[in-house]
């Protein structure tokens, strides 16, 4: 039996038994681990408070022929203000959710773990815009998961930037002024374009740094939206909940 401690955050839980739970955990060292917390639902358990969504802990974790059991936790943050919301509540939902669908298991991946920490934390803490997070999450999580879109210059002619320009959200590729209309790809504002490359090429801590107007932050976001989910060929419904809420 393998025997070892990781940091991770709960992305899923799913009731199994009586008191029982599996939680789905986003580590830092070994990728999507699901694990069965035993009792963890039972008031009096020390796996209780560590087994709710988006809680940050140290997980102890016991491993056998595949099978992960969740044997203690210290918790480091609960992120309850985020509950108290339903907007930023279906958007850390989603923010699970997409992790769920982009990480594998046994992988060690911990730059996944940090995103999701990090968009979480500014979630809770309620500072940042919504669509700021959710924009620059989104586009961050393509570019780890390889689909980083190449947005340096033109596709067509190699022009870095001109006043308006054009995103095709399938390709991930940006058109110029000149290049773009024949390819009825949505428009996007050079200060759209802008953030889009902050997100792409900036250092992992600057990644949340940036500013944008509202009405530019939902074209981007709608954007970023589309191609994270064309990359990932999938739609969620999460969203739905999350834009009604946002209104
Ligand atoms: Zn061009």
């Amino acid at each position: 039996m393998n025997r070892f401690f990781t940091d991770g955050v709960v992305l899923k839980t799913k009731v199994t038994g009586e008191s029982d739970l599996i939680v789905f955990l986003l580590t830092e060292q070994r990728g999507l681990v699901r694990a069965f917390a035993k009792g963890a639902r039972g008031m009096k358990s020390k796996l209780h408070a560590a087994s709710s969504l988006f809680t940050y802990a140290s997980f102890g974790l016991s491993e056998k022929n595949g099978v992960y059991n969740v044997t203690d936790a210290d918790v480091k943050e609960s992120f309850f203000e985020l509950r108290t919301d339903l907007a930023r509540l279906s958007l850390g939902q989603y923010f699970c959710e997409a992790m769920l669908k982009s990480v594998t298991e046994e992988t060690d991946e911990a730059a996944f773990f940090r995103l999701m920490l990090r968009a979480v934390f500014y979630l809770n803490q309620g500072k940042k815009d919504l669509l700021l997070l959710k924009s620059a999450f989104e586009l961050r999580l393509a570019v780890l998961l390889g689909w980083a879109p190449p947005i340096h210059a033109c596709a067509g002619c190699g022009t870095f930037l001109t006043d308006k320009m054009y995103f095709n959200c399938e390709t991930g590729e940006l058109f110029c002024r000149d290049c773009g209309e024949r390819d009825a790809c949505p428009e996007v504002s050079a200060s759209v374009v802008s953030a889009m490359r902050h997100i792409v090429y900036a250092p992992f801590e600057q990644l949340f740094a940036f500013t944008l107007g509202k009405e530019s932050l939902e074209t981007l976001t709608r954007l970023t939206q589309t191609y994270l989910q064309n990359c990932l060929e999938l739609r969620f419904t999460v969203l739905d909940y999350f834009w009604t809420a946002y209104r």
